[in-house]
């Protein structure tokens, strides 16, 4: 960060996803150019929608139109962008170390999102695909591909096998839009559709916990419907490269596939994990105004916060994270203009969509039950409804999900 002028607080923003990407837009939305010197970081020099990883992992949505350019969106006389890893922070410093420099700050905003969390399950980190970031999505849709091509020659079963490990929603969005897609996949690689298998395979006894039982019964029956393998009950204890092994009631079982992907939790980011920062398996506690018990200049929003309502910890979600991304710009702008800050964070539950394919869903929208092609829409609306948060209209007729109709 330049740091010509000292007199102006320097904000420095790390990670610009949900949370940190709403930080820097309210500010640049609510401040004037001098007002502060902010400064945004992040490893890749765009956005993307974690939300619809899954369809990036089968192909369904281009990596092109998933991202998003920071030099679209962020005004530069205002944000200073930098593309850069984050290594370390140092917060009785007031720094951050990063791949090539070091930051300093007034004030700092942690917003590094998730890591997948293999929850100590053996061979889970080395041979599972996981859907963490755009780069991690892409490499899943190759193997998947080249898998069921390398069928033609190998004519092992296992290659067309995919197992998904977890039956939260992640896993299940994931195993429904390969599922959607398989017939088309196969028919290119000239494979019968009937060989071809997708098993989802969950510690708890129904899958989607976030839904109440009804829904997560009507999204059973559209996964059945589409020919997915749910197993519940069902313990992933080990796995590996071409099996999962998996535990029962006491009685442990082999499942074969040569694609394995965990989509079983998320923790929150080894560089908030590593620090001196009091934290639980990255993520910190925050106090109601978002900020760090120890270190009141520090804010955490979105996964790497734990925010608590009436001793219940929150979900993390992109929608959480986007609203803890909108108090937080408001917070600093008025704390910068010396104004008080009444509110304390409260998080509003708009509703949760899950996806069954494009064009089918289950879900919950301000406390009513969806499913079918309204869930379908309703999740498209909600992603559409980001992008214009963060590019107006013009953003949605670029990036927007518009297809939520069977074409029959
Ligand atoms: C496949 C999938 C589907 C999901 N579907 C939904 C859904 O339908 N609805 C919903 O509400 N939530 C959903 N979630 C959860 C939601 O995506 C997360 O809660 C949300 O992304 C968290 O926002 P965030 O700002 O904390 O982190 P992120 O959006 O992950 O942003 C973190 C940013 O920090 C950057 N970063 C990370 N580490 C570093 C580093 N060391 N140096 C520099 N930059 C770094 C990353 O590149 C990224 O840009 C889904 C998650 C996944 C994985």
């Amino acid at each position: 960060m330049t740091q010509e002028n000292k007199q102006i607080p320097r904000i420095l923003i790390l990670g610009g996803g949900y949370g940190g990407l709403r930080v820097a837009l309210t500010l640049q939305e609510t401040l004037g150019e001098n007002e502060a010197q902010i400064t945004l970081i992040n490893k890749h020099d765009y956005h993307y929608q974690t939300t619809l990883l899954h369809k990036v992992a089968i192909g369904t949505l281009s990596a092109r139109k998933a991202r998003i350019y920071y030099r679209k969106i962020l005004n530069p006389r205002k944000i200073t962008f930098i593309k850069e890893k984050v290594l370390e922070i140092h917060p009785t410093e007031k720094r951050v170390i990063c791949s090539r420099s070091g930051y300093c700050y007034d004030y700092l905003v942690v917003a590094l999102g998730f890591k997948p969390e293999t929850f100590g399950v053996k061979g889970a980190d080395k041979f599972t695909y996981k859907l963490s970031s755009l780069n991690a999505a892409l490499k899943l849709t190759k193997n998947i591909e080249n898998k069921f091509k390398d069928y033609t020659l190998t004519q092992d079963y296992n290659d067309l096998r995919v197992i998904v490990c977890g039956t939260g929603f992640t896993s299940i969005e994931f195993a429904a839009e390969l599922a959607t897609q398989l017939g088309d996949l196969c028919e290119i690689c000239g494979i019968n559709r009937d060989v071809a298998q997708v098993i989802c395979i969950g510690r708890s006894e129904r899958i989607l916990p976030v839904f109440d039982d009804k829904l997560a019964d009507i999204a059973t029956q559209k996964l059945l419907k589409l020919g997915v393998k749910l197993i519940t009950n069902a313990k992933v204890v080990e796995c590996k490269e071409n099996s999962v092994i998996v535990e029962r009631d006491g009685i442990q079982e082999e499942i074969f596939g040569n694609t394995i992907v965990w989509g079983a939790g998320v923790r929150g980011s080894d560089v908030v994990q590593n620090s001196s920062l009091q934290n639980k398996r990255g993520r910190i506690n925050v106090d109601p105004s978002l900020r760090s018990f120890e270190y009141p200049e520090i804010f955490v929003v979105g996964d790497c916060a734990e925010v608590k309502s009436k001793d219940v910890i929150h979900a993390p979600t992109a929608q959480l994270s986007a609203q803890m991304g909108d108090y937080v710009g408001v917070y600093l702008a008025n704390l910068l203009r010396g104004k008080k800050n009444e509110k304390d964070f409260k998080f509003i539950h708009r509703g949760t969509v899950c996806s069954i394919g494009h064009t089918d869903g289950v879900g919950v929208v301000f406390g009513k039950n969806l499913q079918g092609e309204l869930a379908a829409f309703m999740k498209n609306t909600i992603e559409n409804r980001w992008l214009f948060s963060i590019g107006g209209f013009k953003m949605v007729f670029r990036k927007g999900q518009f297809r939520y109709r069977t074409s029959n």
